[in-house]
């Protein structure tokens, strides 16, 4: 079963009813992680973003601004813009999913909504309908014994079961890497225009920076994104809370930028290319694990019923 998931999924009694239902049906718990699959919508609009920002944020390492002080004002630039909108838009998803883990522990068959209830049973052609609270209330009785033991059930097994799910199949690394694909595009690009001319020892070069930007430094910023913006609590003051945004994208950026860096200064310090650039590409990598481990930690915390 795939569920997406959105802003209204845990206010409406036949969503509600139908993952409890699914539940009742598979007892086995240890074999849902296979049959369920809960994704949130929001994931769609995030792809595109991250994949846009990659494309903007690869941009501007390709382009030659006039020098190498103006090329790392353009980055900075760049990822900052990236980050603070990226950061800001997390912050949303997050306070979204602490109300939703609020409404499903508070759940009530009273307080949840049924179309049918709101248009008072009339459809668009003004003809009587029938009621499925009532319907959907009898099978209540049928399955779970009474309405108390359904709205005990989506308290406690649908809402872990939900933020659960939410927390395994969102922002997994496979998907940061694949909607960071223009990396791989952009730094293709640089390694053909070179094997092309028979610069082989430059291509192995281009080869290894592609690859420590596709695998390591995308997803780090959009890791180090996620880690700032899991703390979700809205600022009273708007001003505070913007504030809270800008804090968290220059953070990345101090982070970050760094390991960027890094490569030019091991370049002049070792005077070979290729051996500075596969040291900078571990230290990426070693980067990208560490923070890719932390994560795993924070969102398993974060998103647990509290
Ligand atoms: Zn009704």
């Amino acid at each position: 079963m795939l569920v997406l998931f959105e802003p209204t999924y845990t206010t409406r009694l036949w969503t509600i009813f139908e993952i409890a239902g699914f539940l009742k049906s598979h007892g086995d718990r240890a074999g849902l992680s296979s049959c369920l699959i809960i994704l949130p919508t929001f994931l769609g609009p995030t792809a595109v973003a991250i994949f846009l920002s990659a494309t903007m944020i690869n941009m501007s390492v390709v382009f030659d601004y006039g020098g190498r002080m103006q090329t790392i004002l353009a980055v900075t630039c760049v990822v900052f813009c990236v980050c603070a909108n990226g950061i800001h838009w997390l912050r949303g998803y997050f306070r979204w999913i602490d109300e939703c883990c609020s409404q499903l522990q508070n759940f009530s068959m009273e307080k949840a909504h049924s179309h049918c209830c709101k248009s008072n049973h009339v459809n668009e052609e003004g003809s009587q309908i029938m009621c499925d609270r009532k319907i959907i209330s009898e099978c209540i009785c049928l399955w779970f014994g009474s309405e108390e033991a359904f709205e005990s059930c989506v308290r406690s097994d649908v809402a872990t079961v939900l933020i659960e799910g939410l927390r395994r199949h969102t922002f997994t690394f496979r998907w940061l890497v694949a909607v960071s694909m223009p990396t791989s595009w952009v730094c293709g690009d640089l390694l053909v225009a070179r094997l092309r001319v028979g610069e082989f020892y430059f291509s192995a070069v281009a080869a290894i920076v592609a690859l420590a930007w596709w695998f390591g430094l995308i997803p780090l910023c959009a890791l180090l994104c996620l880690m700032v913006s899991s703390n979700p609590r809205q600022r009273k003051n708007q001003c505070m809370d913007h504030m809270v945004t800008v804090l968290g994208a220059s953070l990345v950026v101090v982070l970050v930028l760094p390991l960027y860096l890094i490569r030019i200064v091991l370049v002049n310090l070792m005077g070979d290319d290729l051996i500075a650039t596969c040291l900078w590409g571990l230290l990426v990598s070693l980067a990208t694990l560490l923070a890719w481990r932390v994560w795993a930690k924070w969102h398993l915390s974060h998103l647990s019923i509290r």
